[in-house]
């Protein structure tokens, strides 16, 4: 049966090579959620929703790594290296999410400002405690977010502060179990838990046996980070003497629609080793800035057959929109093509073909993360879920702000100029399985 219909302009990235324009078109969704078909509109026909002149439907975005706690955080302490940021101001501050009332003030500016950006999938970080994050798993249902969202799992005496730890491997493998456990009997068709080893210097062995044996036992999937920059890529291979990604296939903790975020510096090797267990690659542009010390290769993974989506990474990279996000990952795939240092000679300077474009950003924010996932969102497509965003853009020579179209634009200029330029003002509807996300308005 039928439930509703929007009628509109469709944008979206059906491939990363490919912008597709369906111009007045009619979305069916039926009553899961799912769309059931896709059709030019007649020029009679009255649908629930139709989008303003001006205004176009895009797929929603999907951040693959979002560290929730750090949400108070955002846009502040980018001054130190990843080592010590994380003991002078992350640790700190996620230890306070003890305090399950503390937790759920923050969750419920997080979950609705992520919506507000258009974020209708997101892959959580949580802390290391249980009631912090079930509450968070609970914000996510109650403001319609689809989400992934993990009890932080870490017990390693060196790599983690005293009072914010596991109390040893045994008592964090139950914890994470009970985690999971408990965000999957909340019932709900949006959020699922997901296995998170912080990653490998704050984990010990055995921890990180009993979390692949976990993820064998109950076919959750893990998020972890893998090679984000030299400290952690070098720390591993002293510890194991195999690069991060062959230690956390290993473990059981690489594999089919595993999250690993970052990758800087994954050799060849590595990308394909993950891309044969089926894992991804969270890319976080800005984040990788400050504390990355190199930039993914983008290009170079997905030509490897590597799955790869988009992350904001907050709060290590200080934008929570993932449209933002995909203008960074131009931009950094452009610094990486053309080199940093002006003292080399153009030829040296930079790695070709390494610059990806508008369309292949979005396409990793909404295909390329629904893959990296295994989800049937990201496409605006008959049989997926309808996760949908409207953006409005104004004509040019109306004076205020918003994105301004001119009657010269074609449609790759309208579409990259939201891309690069929408800000969540400009985002009228967020529909998560083909409802308004709560507290979002919806144009029509
Ligand atoms: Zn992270």
């Amino acid at each position: 049966m039928v439930t509703f219909t929007v009628r509109g302009t469709l944008l979206s990235t059906p491939t990363p090579d490919r912008l597709q324009v369906r111009e007045d078109h009619v979305v069916t969704i039926d009553d899961h959620g799912v769309i059931a078909t896709v059709e030019p509109a007649s020029v009679s026909v009255v649908a629930d929703v139709t989008l303003p002149e001006g205004t176009y439907l895009l797929p929603g975005l999907i951040d693959l790594h979002v560290h929730a706690p750090q949400w108070p955080q955002l846009g502040t302490g980018l001054d130190v290296p990843l080592d010590e940021w994380l003991f002078q101001y992350t640790f700190p501050l996620e230890a306070r999410y003890r305090d399950r009332a503390f937790a759920e003030r923050i969750w419920a500016s997080l979950v609705p400002g992520l919506l507000a950006r258009g974020t209708t999938t997101a892959v959580y970080y949580s802390s290391i405690h249980e009631p912090a994050t079930l509450a968070l798993a609970e914000a996510c249902v109650r403001f319609g977010q689809r989400a992934f969202v993990g009890r932080v799992a870490m017990d390693h005496p060196e790599g983690t502060p005293e009072f914010y730890r596991d109390a040893d491997a045994i008592t964090g493998v139950e914890a994470s179990a009970r985690s999971l456990e408990a965000i999957n009997g909340l019932g709900s068709p949006l959020v699922r838990g997901i296995i998170t080893p912080r990653f490998i210097p704050a984990c010990t062995d055995a921890l990180l046996e009993g979390l692949g044996e976990l993820a064998t036992a109950t076919g959750a999937l893990v998020q972890s980070h893998c090679s984000e920059n030299d400290w952690e890529h070098q720390y591993v291979l002293d510890r194991f003497g195999v690069s991060d990604s062959v230690a956390l296939a290993r473990f059981g903790l690489a594999r089919d629609h595993s999250v690993l975020a970052h990758g800087c510096l994954l050799s060849d090797d590595d990308m394909t080793v993950l891309a044969r267990v089926g894992a991804g690659v969270a890319h976080c542009p800005l984040s990788n800035v400050y504390f990355g010390n190199a930039v993914f290769p983008v290009r170079r993974a997905m030509a490897r057959g590597l799955r790869v989506g988009l992350g904001t990474d907050i709060a290590g990279g200080a934008e929570a929109g993932l449209l933002p996000v995909c203008a960074h990952a131009v931009n950094m795939s452009r610094v990486l093509e053309d080199g940093v240092d002006q003292r080399l000679s153009p030829a040296g300077r930079g790695v070709s073909s390494s610059a990806i474009d508008v369309t292949t950003a979005f396409w990793l924010a909404t295909g390329g993360g629904a893959d990296v996932l295994g989800i049937p969102a990201g496409r605006l497509e008959v049989g997926e879920r309808f996760d949908a965003i409207s953006v409005a853009t104004r004509p040019a020579d109306r004076p205020g702000i918003g994105v301004s179209v001119w009657d010269l634009d074609d449609w790759p200029r309208v579409f990259e100029k939201i891309v690069r330029l929408a800000t969540p003002a400009d985002i009228t509807g967020v529909w998560v399985d083909g409802v308004p996300a709560a507290g979002i308005s919806v144009a029509g």
